[in-house]
């Protein structure tokens, strides 16, 4: 009688989970078959920028070039203030989500994917330790895009810079100016190391996970759990072309397309301390410890990228949003908030804060009371918590299991029980994909999806006989998987990720205004 009330309750949870999931793809594919403006643009900005400017944005990567876009089409006065105006060569940020590709179409930006030679990538293929694969897709025949970083950034830049209301300069900010416990504006300094001013009602600070502004706007406690090695496998015969890969052995490695004849290829290198590239140790240790664990048709390419000995590296950095709200200031991207680097969902989040802040900021038609717009822009952390959590969380869990050794047997019973899980299929992977790509970014869907695998692997562990060393393991997994989730759910905020409503700055109202000031760049 018990056992069957919980059958019927847990095959309820994954009905009302998968027909909400379908619901949220569904509504964002409607979104996404949205026509955008073409860019007439040529990446130099207009003359015409006359008057006041009412938001200064502070770095142009993907979070500023796209904000500067948005509030520019709503009619907002920009000025965007980059430290470098050429093509980024970075090893980062080349694989947009689903659910990013989503965002970006909202944002009228979608036509920045063409020309750039970017992939679609349709499905992952998680590979296992004894090499068995799982193809996990999109749900609802959405795709992905992976493409060059810098080439992107330029056509986001040269989109942005397309609008006559929009000011795109080179310099770096070196500081925010205060005046009376309010951001006036900001110093920064040209390239040929002139000191310059700027104000404006609103400065917005997206200068990445480097960010040397943040510890004036939020509490900028930063983990660094690994190292991402890059590497990029060249002039090769993609083996599936459109396929990404999780290689979830000793080690975790991605691999996904950047362009028609590339692929980028990130070892995860756990702990604070890597292998020097300089003396050959790194090359050494990708190619006798990580070499062994790529699939066949990937390793050849492998052996050649490291010959080759454009090793790059970055840290893997993971901070939770947690702002001081500031008057006259605000934060979004990297600079805010990072997941761990992955699942790929830092641009994802990046553009959902983009659309969600110029949604806040589209019934206003002035910026200068710097109070009241504080205020009312504190229900922007609350409104994205959802979104926020379920991409900071996966990413951060994922990270936790697979990295960790697998001498302790809860843990490999972990990874085991993740593996058979997606093996499972149905709302099971398509669940997990829809939460990874930002399609149905659902803190309760994650809940459920990690409860659901935790109890899958206990039930592995125990049926048919549970021994006594079996419910030992059991015991151990189920304190182990509840030492990974719960203190991510304490960073995050238990109260605003679950129950956001609750919270008093969710129903903030925008303050009331007078006049209608605002040119329109509609
Ligand atoms: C190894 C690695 C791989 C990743 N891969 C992916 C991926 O595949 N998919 C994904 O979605 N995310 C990925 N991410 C995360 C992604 O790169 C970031 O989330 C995204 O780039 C953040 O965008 P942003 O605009 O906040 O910052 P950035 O894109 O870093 O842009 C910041 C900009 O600010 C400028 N700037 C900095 N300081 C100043 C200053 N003082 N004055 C003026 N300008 C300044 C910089 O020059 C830069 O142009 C990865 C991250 C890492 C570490």
């Amino acid at each position: 009688m018990c056992f069957g009330r919980a059958a019927a309750f847990l095959f309820g949870f994954v009905v009302l989970y998968s027909s909400r999931g379908r619901e949220n793809i569904k509504a964002s594919e409607k979104n996404r078959s949205k026509k955008t403006l073409k860019s007439s643009g040529n990446g130099v900005c207009r003359s015409n920028f006359a008057g006041n400017t009412d938001v200064i944005i502070v770095g142009a990567g993907v979070a500023g070039s796209a904000l500067a876009y948005a509030l520019a089409k709503d009619g907002w006065r920009v000025q965007v203030i980059e430290r470098d105006l050429t093509e980024p060569d970075r090893i980062v940020g080349e694989l947009l989500h689903a659910g990013g590709c989503i965002k970006l179409a909202e944002l009228g930006l979608e036509d920045c994917l063409d020309g750039i030679d970017s992939q679609i990538v349709l499905s992952f293929a998680a590979v296992h330790k004894d090499g068995r694969r799982t193809a996990i897709s999109y749900p609802s025949n959405a795709c992905g895009r992976s493409f060059h970083h810098g080439r992107f950034i330029q056509k986001l830049r040269e989109k942005a810079a397309s609008l006559p209301n929009v000011k795109l300069d080179q310099g770096t900010v070196t500081s925010l100016v205060e005046e009376n416990g309010s951001i006036k504006g900001v110093l920064y300094k040209t390239k040929a190391g002139q000191e310059l001013a700027a104000s404006a009602s609103l400065t917005i600070v997206c200068d990445s996970c480097f960010s040397n502004l943040r510890r004036n706007l939020c509490n900028p406690k930063i983990e660094v759990p690994s190292y991402f090695v890059g590497l990029v496998l060249e002039n090769y015969n993609l083996p599936s072309a459109n396929r990404a890969y999780f290689i979830l052995k000793d080690s975790i490695v991605v691999t996904y397309p950047i362009s028609s004849n590339e692929i980028r290829c990130f070892v995860d290198v756990p702990g604070s301390k890597q292998p020097p590239i300089s003396n050959g140790e790194m090359a050494s240790y990708l190619k006798t410890v990580v070499a062994p664990q790529m699939p066949p048709e990937l390793y050849n390419a492998f052996m050649c990228a490291i010959d080759k000995g454009n090793i790059r590296t970055m840290p893997n950095r993971i901070m939770p949003a947690s702002p001081s709200p500031t008057p006259g200031a605000f934060m979004i991207g990297d600079s805010l908030n990072m997941p761990h680097a992955v699942t790929g969902g830092g641009m994802t989040v990046g553009l959902s804060d983009v659309v969600l802040l110029r949604d806040l900021l589209r019934p206003l038609n002035d910026l200068s009371n710097a109070a009241a717009i504080c205020k009312y822009l504190e229900s922007f952390y609350n409104l994205r918590k959802p979104t926020a959590f379920a991409m900071n969380a996966l990413a951060s869990t994922l990270h936790t299991v697979f990295s960790s050794s697998d001498q302790d047997p809860s843990r490999m019973e972990m990874k085991e029980a993740f593996f058979n899980y997606l093996s499972l299929g149905g709302v099971f992977s398509e669940g997990l994909m829809a939460l990874l790509s930002g399609l149905n970014p659902d803190p309760l869907s994650l809940v459920f999806h990690c409860f659901a695998m935790l109890a899958y692997a206990v039930g592995r562990l125990l049926l048919p006989f549970p021994t006594p060393k079996r419910m030992c393991i059991a015991a151990k997994l189920i304190l182990a998987g509840s030492g990974i989730i719960f203190p991510i759910l304490k960073a995050e905020g238990i109260r605003a990720t679950f129950f956001p409503a609750t919270v008093l700055a969710y129903y903030r109202t925008p303050p009331v205004q007078s006049t209608d000031d605002r040119e329109t760049g509609k």
